[in-house]
């Protein structure tokens, strides 16, 4: 039976003592919006700021000076003030090469840099200091430690941190880096869709039998997850996607349709560039409550109406529905074999896209948890598991894209194909095509292409010392593990004399 306590000096109940230390937080590190969350009382619960009025924290870093930085919502007004020392949407550039995002460069007011070696990590160039994706992000999570430890009156260092489901090694693993610069072990990567399916409890109970999709639309990313639930196992069927689709480029819509009318000259003028993506933004947010939006900038009156608002981005909305149909078709399922459909993120508050994606699946969605908390408040369930706390439940996931190797002709052999359960180990047998040959290169890549060179290369390795033996006689067996978090170990072995090497597949991007 439970004590309570008594403070004999004032005949008082005292407090009863939540265990602070150990506490495994969880984590959405968001394009827009970053939240912290943890268990409290058996419930999942976001940590809201120092007035206990807001759990977002703005996902938007301000340097002052290389010493000084504001993270957070103190930083938005300086997207205006001084747009080219505030990073915004740097979730957009996580993982990625200069190449990868040359093209949406024009969208940053701070300077994306080309350092001219290919497939290199895209860095962010600050004052006179170089930043990595991974950098920047480690300041939201320190802010994010700092809150929580704060409201706790503890220290923090165990996290679980989410991810779009359709991010690839790379983004994962450079997540995993930027926690580890905050100071935090992370346990877990947790895909958003399935942390939002811990949120709503759908599964907790053991008898429930489901096949949920979860329609994730955020600020950068668009997420669409077909998971299967079944005696507390949750599977990731199939995950399908647009890391470019959000609520910025709601955003970007009227920001343009303004540009256009009124003939704003935004070239070389960042802080007008600013003025009009706010405005746009808080545009976009009222037409869920007014019908007509309107405002000044530089003096000049910018008009919308919700009904043409809506005409501006209905393209957006049904390319969110290409993807559910690939989804669905990856996933082998029919729309009516969808039990839920799970709304997650802020831009699922626009009414254009719950009208949309209810009518597509033809259900009533499940949208009464706060869009905003959702998968912070689902990571807090992942994270109390991960503490013993519920030892019912398994998590099942699978990787997005397939996993292989480079073979003759450069074409890709696939050892993990995509949809594959994680953790998985699995493995293939090779042997040399020249007499003698003492050495043989790994090549691993990622991606559905047959030709390597249209896929990912997650790094290579040489495997040495193979003794002198006839073409083809070398049994070279060649394993992956991928593991829960979709993080992929390689090894390589000749098994017939034993000579073996094993590489972790940090992606070329992540920090040694
Ligand atoms: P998230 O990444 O889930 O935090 O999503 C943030 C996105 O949701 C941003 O693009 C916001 O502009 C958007 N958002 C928040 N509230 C609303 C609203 N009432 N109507 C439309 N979009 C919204």
């Amino acid at each position: 039976m439970a004590k309570i306590p008594i403070d004999l000096t004032k005949g008082a109940l005292k407090e009863v003592e939540v265990p602070k230390e150990n506490v495994i937080i969880g984590i959405d590190l968001g394009t827009t919006n970053s939240l912290v969350a943890y268990m409290l009382d058996g419930k999942p619960t976001v940590v809201t700021d120092h007035v206990g009025k807001n759990a977002l924290v703005p996902s938007i870093i301000h340097f002052e000076s290389a010493d000084s930085v504001i993270v957070g919502q103190d930083a938005i007004e300086k997207l205006i003030t001084d747009p080219e020392n505030t990073i915004f949407s740097i979730k957009r550039l996580m993982g990625k090469s200069y190449q990868d995002v040359e093209d949406y460069k024009r969208f940053f007011s701070y300077q994306v840099i080309d350092n001219e070696v290919e497939d290199s990590l895209v860095k962010i160039r600050i004052k006179d200091k170089f930043y990595t994706p991974i950098e920047l992000s480690a300041k939201i999570l320190e802010q994010l430690k700092r809150r929580i430890e704060k409201t706790l009156g503890a220290e923090v260092n165990r996290a679980v941190i989410t991810v779009p489901a359709y991010f690839n090694d790379a983004q994962r693993q450079a997540t995993r880096d930027a926690g580890k610069l905050a100071g935090l072990d992370v346990l877990r990567i947790v895909n958003e869709p399935t942390a939002a399916s811990l949120a709503y409890g759908i599964g907790l109970d053991a008898e429930d039998t489901k096949t949920v999709a979860v329609y994730d639309l955020g600020g950068g990313t668009f997420d669409i997850s077909i998971l299967k639930i079944e005696h507390g196992i949750f599977e990731v069927l199939a995950t399908n996607g647009d890391t470019f689709l959000g609520g910025d480029d709601f955003d970007r819509a009227i920001q343009e349709y303004w540009i256009e009318e009124h003939n704003f000259d935004t070239d070389n003028n960042a802080a007008l560039t600013q003025e009009l993506r706010l405005a746009a933004e808080a545009a976009k947010k009222s037409f869920t409550k007014k019908a007509t939006f309107e405002t000044t900038i530089n003096g000049i009156i910018c008009k919308m109406t919700k009904v043409q608002f809506e005409r501006l981005v209905e393209s957006l909305v049904q390319r969110t529905l290409s993807s559910c149909k690939n989804a669905l078709k990856d996933a082998e399922l029919s729309i009516e074999d969808i039990d839920e459909v799970i709304m997650v993120g802020g831009s699922t508050r626009m009414d254009l896209v719950q009208g949309t994606i209810s009518k597509f699946f033809n259900k009533k969605l499940n949208n009464t948890l706060n869009p905003d908390e959702v998968v912070a408040l689902g990571a807090a369930v992942q994270a109390d598991i991960l503490a013993g706390n519920n030892k019912d439940i398994l998590l099942i996931d699978v990787t997005p894209l397939s996993l292989g190797i480079e073979t003759v002709g450069g074409l890709m052999d696939t050892i993990i194909a995509r949809n594959t359960k994680v953790p998985i180990k699995a493995g293939r047998q090779y042997t040399t095509s020249v007499d003698g040959q003492k050495n043989l290169k790994v090549a691993v890549y990622q991606g559905e292409r047959d030709l390597v060179a249209d896929n990912r290369k997650l790094g290579e390795f040489v495997l040495r010392g193979i003794p002198s033996m006839a073409a083809g006689i070398p049994k070279i067996e060649i394993h992956f593990l991928l593991n829960a978090d979709g993080i992929l170990k390689v090894r390589a072995k000749e098994l017939r004399s034993g000579v073996e090497q094993t590489v972790e597949m940090r992606s070329p991007y992540g920090i040694s």
